[in-house]
């Protein structure tokens, strides 16, 4: 820890604001799960309250910022504390206050308008609120400043340093190898590109029951977590002793809730896996939004789209799902791993996945480096889908107008998702130098991999910026050729 006084005086005025942190997220994660419908505007105005005294709080460091930044010397720790509170400092110093109101009250109105623009499949109704969005996004990054792209400034917020060399570097490895063993996998047609599982629908008391029990193959601390249903999964870290988790049951398909699942317990592990001593401190959290996605795709598909972890699963699907008698452990395995090029983002296999991020990636930049315009957007979308995933949307619903993050400004977002798949292949490369992985999850040895990951990656929080935690662990930064390698592997040797 540190006993330098300014530090010190730091973490003692971060406090209130981790309390803040503390309270919006009950009240976002209580908003997705169980407020009454009628509460929306009172809930909207305390959220609003409370993000203002957040700013004003953390505006109030900026003296003691200052004087830390100016002390050499500084052990790991502190550095991360004087990192982690510079960033939120500087956004409050150099965005001014009413460019963030509206922000804000932008992104409130075009989500609700979004939500309509989406059902009835009408980009005409949403393009002059994205219009506004991107121009005001476009003013956020001129505040903030940044070298190369304007569109830097953007990923930075969600991923500290990541500017469009890192991605276009990640991008242009990805893309040629992922169609290359995508044209293989289908070719060969070892992996199936429709399944009956599919079609079947189960009951939801039986799936809940199936989901308790991933929980304890995974060995979630019961204490410590919850498990709730919403419309989206997420996870919200509350503290590091009270981390919770949501998922949805749609009637059909069981791989939808099982994966998320497994998905959002990956995030939460993280959050649960921070070292202790860092409670209430700016480091607390996770490292970065690719870290963080990193570890709920590495459990996801790495883990759990497994043989072995397959094998775990299914005495536990046989006894709670009646129609699981008609299929062998095999055909499940090949229903969990179905590739096939298709539309929606969030239903994607683990290879086509990385080409819809590609399109969003593309299509952000041009819009933030003003070289299109939005209205020019559904069709460059539909000709980027048939280029690099190979389908072509058939509504603007299934099309451009089908992810939530536009509406809600977080535009420099969706390369963070690549980047997870990236990183979780690091880990994957990184994690069996030191064990058998194959032989640990035979053995239903999860604990083991838990304490790696704690160890190398989760007890940090986020002492280190994204870059510094991969240099440490890995050596390298965003790799993708050992998701490449594992890709391979998997799919066609
Ligand atoms: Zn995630």
């Amino acid at each position: 820890m540190s006993n330098i006084p300014v530090i010190q005086e730091i973490v003692e005025s971060y406090k209130p604001i981790w309390a803040l942190n503390h309270a919006a997220s009950i009240f976002g994660w209580d908003l997705e799960t169980y407020m009454p419908h009628e509460a929306a505007k009172s809930r909207g105005f305390a959220q609003a309250q409370i993000a203002l005294m957040r700013q004003q709080r953390v505006l109030s460091l900026a003296e003691s910022i200052s004087k830390a930044k100016k002390l050499g010397n500084l052990n790991d720790y502190e550095n991360g504390i004087v990192r982690t509170v510079s960033r939120e400092l500087n956004y409050f110093i150099k965005v001014p206050p009413n460019l963030i109101e509206e922000l804000q009250r932008t992104e409130t109105e075009a989500t609700v308008v979004w939500r309509e623009a989406r059902r009835k499949s009408n980009f005409s109704l949403f393009q002059p609120y994205l219009e506004k969005i991107i121009e005001l996004k476009k003013k956020e990054a001129d505040k903030l400043g940044f070298e190369g792209h304007r569109y830097n400034a953007l990923l930075d917020i969600f991923e500290e340093d990541l500017t469009t060399i890192d991605v276009d570097r990640v991008f242009s490895s990805l893309v040629p190898n992922l169609k290359r063993i995508l044209e293989r996998i289908l070719s060969s047609g070892s992996f199936p590109r429709n399944h009956k599982l599919e079609e079947i629908g189960y009951e939801e008391e039986a799936m809940k029951h199936v989901n308790q029990e991933i929980l304890k193959i995974l060995a979630m601390p019961d204490k410590r977590f919850r498990m709730d249903v919403s419309t989206h999964p997420f996870t919200s870290g509350l503290s590091l002793d009270d981390v919770r988790i949501t998922t949805r049951y749609e009637g059909k398909s069981f791989r939808e809730t099982i994966y998320s699942v497994i998905h959002e317990c990956g995030h939460a592990l993280y959050e649960l896996q921070v070292e202790h001593a860092y409670e209430y401190t700016p480091v607390a959290g996770g490292a970065s939004l690719g870290i963080h996605e990193s570890q709920s795709r590495f459990w996801e598909n790495f883990i759990g789209r497994s043989r072995e972890f397959t094998k775990l699963l299914y005495p536990v699907l046989r006894k709670n799902l009646p129609f699981i008698s008609q299929f062998g452990e095999e055909e499940v395995y090949k229903y969990f791993n179905l590739v096939r090029p298709s539309l929606i983002r969030v239903a994607a296999d683990e290879i086509t996945y990385n080409f819809h991020i590609v399109v969003r990636y593309e299509v952000e930049k041009k819009l933030i480096g003003g070289e299109t315009a939005v209205s020019e957007i559904p069709s460059i979308w539909d000709d980027m889908m048939e280029e690099y995933v190979g389908v072509r949307p058939k509504s603007l619903s299934e099309g451009v107008l089908q992810d939530v993050h536009w509406s809600g400004g977080m535009i420099g977002y969706f390369p963070t998702y690549s980047l997870g798949n990236v990183i979780a292949g690091m880990v994957n490369n990184r994690i069996q130098q030191d064990m058998d992985l194959h032989d640990v999850l035979e053995r239903g040895d999860v604990g083991q991999i838990k304490t790696w990951l704690r160890e190398h990656i989760h007890k940090w929080g986020s002492t280190y910026s994204p870059k510094e935690l991969q240099q440490k662990i890995f050596g390298e930064v965003y790799n993708p050729d050992h998701l490449v390698k594992y890709l391979e592997e998997k799919y066609i040797v």
